[in-house]
This record gives C-alpha cells, structure tokens and sequence, in this order.
C-alpha cells in the first residue's frame, strides 16, 4: 500500500497545522489551471482538519453553497473540503469492520477513507470518500454531478446534457435515476395537501401507451387552488375505493375537494366521468406552470419500464411544481440527509 508517511503526523497541533496551511498558502494565489497535475492536494489529515472546520459567523445559504461548489468544480481537495464542511460527504467515517474512526489518504488524484490494522502493517478496510453520501451511487465526477444536478432542475433535455457533460444518453438515463432517489425523498417529506382547508383540485389522468407493448396507468393527481403544493400518485387500478384511498393519504380531510378533467374532449385521456372542465391554459400564462397538463406529456421511455420508475417521474414533477426556481436548493440541502443517516 502506498503511503504518504504523514499518517501518524498530529495535525491537531498548532505547529503542525499552521505549517500545512503555509504550504497550501503558497497555492492560494497562483492562477490555476484546472488540471489534477497543477491542484494542490493537502495531506489527507490537514484536508480533514479544514473539513472540521466552522469558522463562519453566519452559516451560508444553501445558493451560496452552490456558487462556492461551482467555483471548485475543477479543485478536487477544495470540493471536497467544501462538501465535507456543508454535510454532503462525511467527515468521519467509522470502520465497518473494527467500529474504529477511520482516516482519510491520498490515493493518485483523490482521497479515500483508510482504517489501518493494529500492528499497522496493511489495512484493516478501506472504502470511497463518496460512502455514506449520495455521491456513493454514481461513478461520476463532482464536477459532472453537480452539472447534472443543475442541468437536471433547469429541466435540459436528455440529448442536450448528453452533448454537454460528453455522457452517453445511457448514462444519462441511469444518472437520472440516481436524482430520482433526492426526488423521491423530498416528495415523500411532503405533508398532505388542503393543509388550510383550502380548495383542491384533483384529477384522475390515464396515461395510454406510446407504444404496442408499454403499460397503461392511471394516476391521481392534486393540486392546492391558491398554492403549487400538489402530488400525483400511480393507481393500481380506477375503482372508487382505490382513489378513495390515495385521496386519504394525499389530501387533508377538512379541504374543500373538486374532482377536475383539464382535457375538455371526451377521449380517454381522462378518466373521471363526473369532473368539471378546468382550463389551466387561463390561470397560467406559462405552460411550464400547467401541473396536470403537464403529467401527461414528456415521459421519458425509461420511465414507461416499471411502475416504480414512472412513479418517480411523477415525483420529479411534484417536487418541480412545488419547488419552482428553489429546486436545486431543495435538491442541494436534501443532499445533507444521506450523510446523517
Ligand atoms: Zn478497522
């Protein structure tokens, strides 16, 4: 195993510490070129000395955290400091296989966590840095998952982020799956909606198959009148007692609800017989804002395969909707629960 000696260095001294900042003050001031071979890489226990590190008077916006990510893109030790202090990678790890805290190495051009054996002659277990985070579901890069991420909650198309991050519209589609789980746990977070007894508008959609051999499926959807909390819930079939059931775990029963079709034509893209016809085209100039309209257009294909996937393209829309511009930061600060848990 490699070393880089300096694992027994005591970087909670003074001294010591003071002495691995001056080195990486030489750095701080040169004009960088993004290339690993020019990026200064502290000693793994200074790195994780600076990740313990709060001296913030205020605690940083979730944007601010996305701005100072973004200008590390193309410093690995720094983006990792970074996600380090703001919770989105651990800064402490402990050994699975002795309960010991772990400590971090360089290995090449990225650290890794390392518990050492007792006599210190190899290694007791070592695992990613991205373990016990989000990051630990995807071989990608920070700097590509996090343009992922943003590209993902500016809504970019699947070709659009394949030509841009140079990923193969395979990758593309697993990749999604990955920021279907963040979406998926924000949408499950979210209380029922009619809160303050309120109008809602629900709306049962069919949505037929594209093609000969893809399912069709039937959702619930809802929306608050006066606000964008909403939800949209594949049924597993259309009786009355299944829609009955989704209404009790998706709507407050004090609210006021009015069963809607936003389709105005009698074709079975729309299901509920007894709705009154509701024209989202005259509450929203935008059509990005249309929520049930919407739930019917753009599946993508990979979402057509399991009933699970589809539900997590609803959750996507759900948590847009609600969302709005604040996705990423939702995103972002969601982030923070992987590494707690
Ligand atoms: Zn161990």
């Amino acid at each position: 195993m490699e070393s880089d000696g300096l694992e027994e260095f005591d970087f909670s001294q003074p001294l010591h510490y003071a002495l691995s900042q001056l080195n990486a003050d030489l750095y701080a001031g040169i004009e960088q070129e993004p290339h690993f071979e020019t990026v200064h890489f502290p000693k793994p226990a200074s790195l994780s000395a600076m990740a313990e590190e709060d001296d913030d008077e205020r605690p940083p916006t979730t944007n601010e955290i996305i701005d100072d990510l973004v200008e590390k893109f193309d410093n690995y030790p720094k983006i990792v400091t970074t996600m380090m202090q703001r919770g989105l990678l651990k800064k402490r790890q402990q050994c699975r296989k002795c309960d010991r805290m772990m400590h971090l190495r360089r290995r090449k051009n990225c650290y890794e966590w390392r518990c050492r054996t007792k006599d210190k002659r190899g290694d007791c277990s070592s695992c990613s840095i991205k373990f016990g985070s989000w990051f630990e579901y995807t071989k990608l890069s920070f700097k590509t998952i996090f343009s992922f991420l943003i590209m993902h909650c500016k809504n970019c198309s699947t070709s659009h982020m394949a030509n841009e991050l140079k990923l193969s519209t395979h990758t593309v589609n697993e990749t999604r799956k990955v920021v279907y789980d963040l979406t998926d746990k924000i949408a499950s977070k979210y209380p029922r909606i009619g809160q303050n007894q309120g109008m809602v508008y629900i709306e049962v959609i069919r949505i037929e198959p594209k093609k000969a051999n893809d399912f069709m499926y039937t959702i619930l959807a809802g929306q608050e009148a006066n606000s964008n909390n909403c939800f949209a819930v594949v049924m597993s079939d259309e009786m009355p007692s299944t829609i009955e059931k989704v209404k009790m775990e998706k709507v407050n029963s004090h609210s006021s609800v009015s069963m809607i079709k936003t389709v105005n034509e009698n074709f079975t893209a729309y299901a509920s017989q007894s709705a009154t016809f509701f024209d989202e085209s005259k509450v929203y100039s935008n059509p990005s804002d249309m929520f049930f309209t919407n739930l019917r257009k753009n599946h993508p294909e990979s979402a057509l395969n399991s009933e699970q996937a589809f539900q997590s393209w609803f959750n996507d829309q759900v948590v847009r909707k609600t969302e709005g511009k604040r996705m990423l930061e939702k995103c972002v600060e969601e982030l923070r629960t992987y590494t707690t848990s």
